[in-house]
């Protein structure tokens, strides 16, 4: 960053969908795609005398979302409403948490690339609330119509104190929020569904000084890189104010990704603006301890925990764990391998040959064929020296394609090693038969010819000879005759 002179911070207000079959107030279906408008109801569509009940599965998923980010989960919160006017949220408010939110304070941990300390990113509070409609501006000529489908499906809003630095920083963090949300099961923040958009506040102030600057606001992020370009133009901007003596005046900006550039929506607005009124349709929200106990429980192995556990149990690099752990899945899947087989080879084989593999057909590993046992079956064969490492990646892309085991496939294909004397000598004969001329300067001392006949005898072979045996082979028909 250029800025020497003045230091950044950077406070983020994401947005995340949880992954519920419901809305958030409705037994609407919380599906993403439908035709527009097919789920919707008196309640998501604001009709008078609708009332509301809350979705259980919801407040699990925004209780473990908090968990997942050490957050304190209140015993009792409280909803409130929200208002203000838009075409896509007829009910004239919105349900969400304001002063007695579902979780205060907690924390996310970024590693530091250069494997020195982490750099904690501090977390203000973690809400539930219930998402607009969306207003489609490209389906009717000259006109905007409103979906109402998403109209009241349940987001958590986590809020962080303005400790992010960089853009890039602040990108990190989303990708961390990402990933851990995704293993306490409470989202997959998919950026392309808009399951998780962001608000960024960024200032600036002389370095050196510790009160914060005037902040400002740019809107509705929805993509991690979008995030980090909206903060660089505004941070830019914001210097170029400051440096030429002007003052950053507090503002809400739209970030518009196609021009590259934010513009200002409003002044930023007063919060008495909203109205804020307790939500009397909705009783508190009180957490039984028996109900956080089991939430608890069901939190798992986080991602720094377990891929340190990977280097320690499994002895893989750090970096390799980090891999591993992305995702949930992934480390699952890694870890039913190396279970079963060798560890550091699985290891490799699921960074490399199964990822690729995995994510070209689509990263759905609970539809991708290839099972762990599959896999560690492969290694096994590798190991056991009954296929070279060149045919084994050949087995993968058979079984990856048809999902059979791998010594199925060996078995049909006929792709065990040769490496029984007789076969690979009279493979060697009949190389040496068939180049006569080679196999005579070999035989008066061109040893360089010798790559030539083991190349020979590989392709013969199907690529299924080890080459150091291949090449003891036709030295020891040389020697005979
Ligand atoms: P509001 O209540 O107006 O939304 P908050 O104080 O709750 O404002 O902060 C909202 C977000 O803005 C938080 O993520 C916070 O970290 C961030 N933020 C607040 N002040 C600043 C600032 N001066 N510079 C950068 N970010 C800020
Ligand atoms: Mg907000």
């Amino acid at each position: 960053m250029a800025a020497s002179r003045y230091e950044v911070a950077i406070g983020l207000e994401v947005h995340a969908r949880l992954r519920t079959t419901t809305k958030l107030l409705c037994g609407d279906l919380a599906e993403f795609g439908a035709p527009p408008n097919t789920h919707v109801c008196p309640v998501c569509m604001g009709l008078p005398g609708a009332l509301p009940a809350l979705n259980e599965q919801a407040v699990d998923m925004a209780v473990l979302a908090a968990l997942g980010l050490s957050s304190t989960v209140q015993e009792r919160s409280a909803f409130a409403r929200k208002h203000y006017f838009y075409p896509d949220l007829p009910k004239g408010y919105q349900v969400t948490q304001h002063g007695q939110p579902l979780a205060t304070g907690g924390y996310l941990l970024l590693p530091d690339a250069d494997g020195g300390k982490p750099t904690a990113i501090r977390i203000r509070g973690v809400h539930l609330e219930e998402d607009s409609g969306k207003s489609l501006h490209d389906r009717v000529a000259g006109a905007t119509a409103i979906d109402l489908n998403r109209a009241g499906v349940p987001l958590v809003e986590i809020v962080t104190e303005p400790d992010l630095r960089t853009p890039a920083q602040a990108r990190a963090f989303l990708s961390r929020l990402r990933q851990t949300l995704q293993y306490v099961g409470a989202g997959e923040c998919d950026m392309e569904e808009g399951s998780l958009r962001v608000d960024a506040n960024v200032s600036l102030r002389p370095a050196g000084t510790s009160t914060l600057g005037t902040r400002t606001e740019i809107k509705n992020l929805s993509s991690f890189s979008g995030v980090e370009r909206a903060l660089r133009w505004e941070i830019e901007r914001q210097e170029g104010v400051l440096a030429a003596g002007g003052r950053v005046e507090a503002a809400t900006l739209l970030w518009d990704a196609q021009r590259g550039e934010a513009r200002p929506l409003r002044a930023k607005e007063a919060g008495a603006d909203y109205r804020w009124l307790p939500e009397p349709d909705l009783p508190p929200l009180v957490l039984s301890e028996e109900r956080m106990r089991r939430l608890k429980q069901a939190v798992p192995e986080m991602p720094d925990a377990r891929a340190a556990r990977f280097v320690r149990d499994y002895g893989v690099d750090p970096g390799h764990a980090e891999v591993l752990t992305g995702t949930r899945e992934v480390a699952d899947f890694y870890e039913s391998v190396a279970r079963r087989t060798d560890p550091r080879e699985a290891a490799a084989w699921v960074m490399g040959d199964f990822l690729a593999a995995a994510n070209a057909a689509g990263g759905d590993l609970d539809r991708f064929p290839v099972r762990p046992a599959d896999l560690s079956g492969l290694i096994e064969l590798l190991a056991a020296g009954i296929v070279s490492r060149p045919v084994a990646r050949q087995v993968f892309a058979r079984m990856a394609a048809t999902g059979k085991p791998a010594a199925q496939i060996v078995g049909e294909e006929g792709w065990q090693r040769v490496d029984d004397a007789d076969a690979l000598g009279a493979l060697a004969d009949e190389v040496l038969r068939d180049h006569p001329d080679e196999a005579a300067r070999l035989r008066a001392g061109e040893t360089r010819l010798l790559d030539f006949f083991v190349g020979q005898l590989m392709r013969r072979s199907g690529g299924t000879a080890d080459p150091q045996q291949a090449a003891a082979a036709i030295t020891a028909r040389l020697e005979i005759r």
